[in-house]
């Protein structure tokens, strides 16, 4: 692996496509293992879950659903913390057990105001899972329920993470080089 360059920045390689599907697998077990007794609604949320959702639900070997929401709250390599727009939310989730599934929790900004969201919706249960976490980074006090892996607090792509729109069809991930 080399590293490479998405407009003006560069990045090394970090996590090879192998050691996030190990990851992936593994939290697809544990999601089965809490809610294989039911039927959960996995809500991706778009752009970034796009790749891992795909691959995470073909890992989870129960009756599911699946749907997506789309939020905007990031711009360039900065949080904004605010969650501008969710777009795609239906009633659907009253009653359900809804399982919000993330890319990356950064500050933790946009996870706790989806967070709140939905739970105006009424939900019977309703928990987060993110494939990266940065604890550095991370503002909340409540905990991530459910974590594939933990990433030091740095920018990265790949795997359907961009910079500036560039990078998702990454297989691999990639970390940004300060300069
Ligand atoms: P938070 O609200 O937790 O600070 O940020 C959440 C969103 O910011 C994520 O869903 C993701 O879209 C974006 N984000 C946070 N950290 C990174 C990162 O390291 N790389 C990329 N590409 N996006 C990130
Ligand atoms: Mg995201």
């Amino acid at each position: 692996m080399e590293a490479i360059t998405l407009h003006d920045k560069h990045f090394s390689p970090y996590i090879t496509s192998d050691e996030i599907k190990t990851d992936v697998k593994k939290l697809a077990e544990r999601l089965f293992s809490d809610y294989g007794h039911t039927t959960p609604l996995f809500i991706g949320v778009l752009n970034g879950s796009f790749i891992f959702m795909a691959d995470l639900l073909r890992e989870y070997p129960g009756p599911c659903e699946v749907s997506f929401v789309k939020v905007r709250s990031y711009s360039g390599t900065q949080s904004s913390g605010t969650v501008t727009e969710v777009i795609g939310l239906s009633d659907r989730v009253k009653d359900r057990e809804v399982v919000l599934i993330e890319d990356i929790v950064d500050t933790g900004n946009t996870m706790v105001a989806l967070h709140n969201i939905f739970e105006g919706h009424e939900p019977a249960g309703l928990k987060v899972a993110t494939l990266f976490f940065k604890p550095e980074a991370y503002k909340q006090n409540i905990p991530v329920d459910y974590v594939a892996r933990e990433i030091q607090n740095q920018f990265i792509v790949g795997y359907g993470l961009d910079y500036d729109g560039l990078g998702r069809n990454l297989p691999h991930v990639y970390k940004i080089i300060e300069s």
